[in-house]
């Protein structure tokens, strides 16, 4: 599998010049299995650039979308991902479930009076909504295992197995607090075991996480750290970047945890860079 991130900001998108190198654009990942499927997770403002992206240097017309949550910065690029205004592609999507709201009805009240201009039903492209009952599935010769996450209003996190190599991506996903999933440590641990790749929410410092913030659903990075270490995950990504950090902050962040990250490979995920698992 080939992972390109096409944004990896947390909340809400941060252009300027102190977020170029690691981007201001929200969570969007690009997926190309080696059986040619091709997989995106997550709607954020990312979409956009790769929708531009598939226009010019994609031939594929089939696309499936998983969608982790419906908060805005994971979908806020959907109404601009251009091939779905294009009757020749397919785009299959699959996500998030509660009782309250069905996955089309999210998609669609992006494109609602009077937050945005352009109705839903000008969509030309073929869209087909899955919401996600089994904890398995797969595309393609891709299985892909689902993990409830621990996050205000739910979602889900993903593991993708394709030939032997595992990656696990957890975004917005708050590891020592409980918010009704009844996940806990023991069971991201188990669902991390091995990955050669883990991409998991790292939005704040140890110093930054306290009374405030405890509870709006995302982890720090030594909680993200200790989990890949404790999982023997191979790599691991530091995702979903606090709206404040900027990229000088990045840099050091990275340095610290190369230090002292032993057997496991940490970095901080960058737009635009591609993983290979
Ligand atoms: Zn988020
Ligand atoms: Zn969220």
């Amino acid at each position: 599998m080939k992972i390109t991130c096409w944004g990896c900001r947390g909340s809400l998108p941060t252009p300027g010049s102190t977020t170029v190198k690691y981007g201001g654009n929200t969570t969007c990942f690009q997926i190309n299995s080696k059986d040619g499927h091709l997989i995106i997770i997550d709607a954020g403002s990312g979409m956009r650039m790769l929708g531009n992206y598939l226009r010019k240097n994609d031939p594929r017309r089939i696309i499936h979308l998983l969608i982790t949550h419906a908060h805005w910065d994971h979908l806020m690029g959907f109404p601009f991902f251009m091939p779905a205004y294009l009757k020749n592609y397919s785009i299959k999507v699959k996500g998030y479930i509660d009782a309250h709201h069905k996955l089309k009805d999210i998609i669609a009240h992006q494109f609602e009076s009077p937050y945005f201009p352009v109705d839903f039903r000008v969509l030309k492209s073929r869209l087909e909504f899955t919401e996600l009952k089994k904890k398995k599935f797969k595309i393609g010769n891709v299985s892909i295992e689902t993990i409830r996450l621990n996050h205000p209003n739910g979602g889900f996190g993903f593991k993708f197995r394709e030939n032997g190599k595992a990656f696990v991506f957890l975004t917005d996903n708050e590891l020592t607090y409980n918010h009704g999933s009844k996940m806990n440590r023991c069971d991201f641990i188990e669902f991390c075991q091995d990955a050669d790749l883990l991409i998991h929410d790292a939005q704040y410092l140890e110093s930054e996480y306290n009374h405030f913030n405890r509870g709006w659903g995302h982890s720090t990075f030594d909680d993200a750290f200790e989990l890949g270490r404790d999982a023997g995950v191979r790599r691991l990504g530091f995702c979903h970047h606090d709206q404040e950090r900027n990229d000088r902050d990045l840099d050091a962040i990275e340095k610290k945890y190369a230090r002292i990250s032993g057997r496991m490979k940490c970095f901080v995920v960058k737009e635009h860079d591609t993983y290979t698992v």
